[in-house]
């Protein structure tokens, strides 16, 4: 056992544990967190990004309560990095508004404290003027505005304020075991360290075990038996904003699926299958490609004209109600210490929970070690602002400063607000990094230079996650190349890291890429394919692409 103490560890990356990370760093408790891959490289990356209102929980008015509030501690916290958009759900049946009508008033009950309008309803025209490729047989539509968060920046922004708060975040560092003495208290963490090769220990009595849908998996390798309802969803990214605003619309199994404007991009999503699978091996399958195009068709007939460009899965870690069909299981969070009922002393793990919850989950759970550890340390981490949300940024006065485009501006302050400024001093002294990386996002070499330094990226996938960089249309063919120049640049990396470094992320793209491969998209793939393989000469004989397309629209 090294001799490093921490008061608490906290094993995973992503919204749950970063923000577990913060306000525990924030109360004063020396802390680690554990990542085995990447910050936000697992579920909270496969989300629609909503810190809903909790409309869709309109039954559990506590949940609904709890995620209003949650919604105004980000406003405030995090204005930078979310948004607030309108969303229409067209009615095709007027028994649809009917039979939903209580969701009406717990969503007005509340929308006074968001700083958002109550419900309302829209005339066919009224709609039709909101979204113009509404199908014509349209009745009628309701109105209402929800917020989105950038996922990414959120578990970014946790983690470097965390670290600005003296904690210690190590990624690529998987926990395989726990020192635990006879009388069942953990005294210590046992972590594999994926880039070093090399096994390392630190001692804690605490940790927080906050893995999504792995936490069961953690708990047992402490001998514990953590019991979790494993649930996937699919979202499938349209390669331009097909809408104006966001639409929900029921599908054919009566439950809600939506389309949201997303960046550049459009968001289709999604369903919710019980699995047994591992996690880590879901792709988005046919049928739920097809359940999803086949829903929004029904009130947007052209949606088939728009290009699949990739698909995601991934699992939402439930609390494991039985009996209940997915939509009626509680969207609240459990923590279990495992000490409390028997087990492991020291050890705690959630079950269920949501990313708008994750900062009310954080202190939670920090009020309960902070008890243990007797510190009188109370939560701050809804008023404390996080990284770059302190002053507004005036786009258009920079644009004309540094005669920067006032869209790749306007992205690089929906990433980082305010600190979007230490970007730009780079360009003082290097005018050249103004020039484009990513087209399709957009980003500038300057930013790209700046992630390297000071937001701990690895990899291509890293620098993916922490500026978008490669997720457009193009899905990183014209960026790929130049991105992993830098990077190897910046980290003083090798040819051959360079070129593994295109084929990681590249298989990386191809695992939800391959699932949208028809019509339109296959003709682009082939073009890509032709890009790296004449223009790059890139070998990519381990990536499969031996796969059979869809056999419509081939
Ligand atoms: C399709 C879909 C749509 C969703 N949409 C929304 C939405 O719009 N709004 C909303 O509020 N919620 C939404 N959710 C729910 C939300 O995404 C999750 O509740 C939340 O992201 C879970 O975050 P997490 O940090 O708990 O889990 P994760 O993001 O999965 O993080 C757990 C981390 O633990 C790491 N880990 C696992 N094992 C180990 C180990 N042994 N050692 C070290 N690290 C380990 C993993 O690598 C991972 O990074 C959605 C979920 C899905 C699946």
């Amino acid at each position: 056992m090294t001799d490093t103490q921490f008061d608490v560890v906290v094993i995973g990356g992503g919204s749950t544990g970063t923000a577990v990370a913060r306000d525990c760093a924030m109360r004063g408790l020396r802390t680690l967190l554990l990542e085995r891959d990447d910050i936000a490289s697992a579920t909270v990356g496969t989300c629609a990004g909503m810190i809903s209102s909790g409309l869709k929980y309109s039954d559990e008015p506590d949940i609904m309560a709890m995620c209003s509030k949650e919604v105004v501690h980000f406003s405030h916290i995090a204005r930078h990095i979310i948004s607030k958009n309108p969303i229409i759900a067209p009615l095709l049946d007027l028994s649809d508004a009917a039979s939903d009508s209580s969701y009406v008033d717990s969503y007005s009950a509340h929308a006074e404290e968001r700083a958002v309008p109550s419900m309302l309803f829209l005339t066919p025209e009224a709609s039709r003027e909101i979204e113009p490729m509404l199908h014509p047989d349209v009745i009628a539509s309701v109105y209402y505005e929800e917020f989105f968060i950038d996922p990414f920046r959120l578990c970014m922004l946790q983690a470097l304020d965390a670290i600005k708060h003296g904690a210690k975040i190590r990624t690529y560092c998987e926990v395989i075991d726990f020192a635990i003495n006879h009388n069942k208290e953990l005294e210590g963490v046992v972590f594999y360290n994926r880039v070093s090769g090399c096994t390392e220990k630190v001692r804690t009595k605490f940790v927080i075990n906050a893995t999504g849908p792995w936490a069961h998996k953690v708990a047992s390798a402490a001998g514990e038996k953590l019991d979790i309802r494993l649930n996937k969803g699919a979202h499938v990214i349209l390669d331009r904003r097909v809408v104006n605003v966001g639409v929900t619309v029921k599908a054919i199994d009566g439950r809600w699926v939506y389309l949201f404007p997303h960046e550049n991009t459009t968001l289709l999503g999604t369903t919710a299958l019980d699995t047994w699978e591992d996690p880590d091996s879901l792709v988005a399958s046919f049928d739920e490609i097809e359940y999803l195009l086949q829903s929004i068709e029904t009130v947007l007939p052209s949606i088939r004209e728009a290009r699949i460009i990739r698909t995601m899965e991934g699992v939402r870690p439930l609390v494991p109600e039985w009996k209940k069909p997915e939509g009626m299981v509680t969207r609240g969070y459990q923590v279990i210490d495992h000490g409390a009922n028997d087990g492991t002393k020291g050890l705690i793990s959630f079950t269920g929970g949501k990313l708008v919850m994750c900062r009310h989950m954080a202190e939670t759970v920090t009020d309960i070690v902070c008890k243990k550890l007797g510190k009188t340390a109370t939560c701050t981490t809804h008023e404390r602002p996080l990284p770059g949300n302190e002053v507004d940024i005036d786009i258009v006065g920079l644009s004309r400063e540094y005669g920067i485009a006032l869209h790749a501006l306007e992205r690089m302050r929906a990433r980082r607000g305010a600190d979007m400024m230490k970007v730009l001093e780079l360009t003082r002294e290097h005018p050249e990094w103004k020039t484009t990386v990513c087209t399709c996002e957009p980003v500038i070499e300057a930013e790209v230079r700046y992630t390297i330094r000071e937001e701990y990226p690895q990899t291509l996938n890293d620098l993916r996650r922490r500026l978008r960089l490669g997720t457009g249309p193009c899905q990183g063919t014209s960026c790929t190349y130049k991105a992993a120049a830098i990077l190897c640049e910046e980290l003083n990396l090798g040819g051959d890291d360079f070129l593994v470094d295109i084929l990681d992320f590249r298989a990386e793209r191809w695992k939800g890429i391959r699932q949208s491969l028809r019509g339109e998209q296959l003709a682009q793939d082939e073009l890509t394919q032709g890009m790296y393989a004449c223009v790059g000469n890139l070998d990519q004989s381990d990536v499969d692409y031996d796969v059979k397309p869809w056999e419509e629209g081939c």
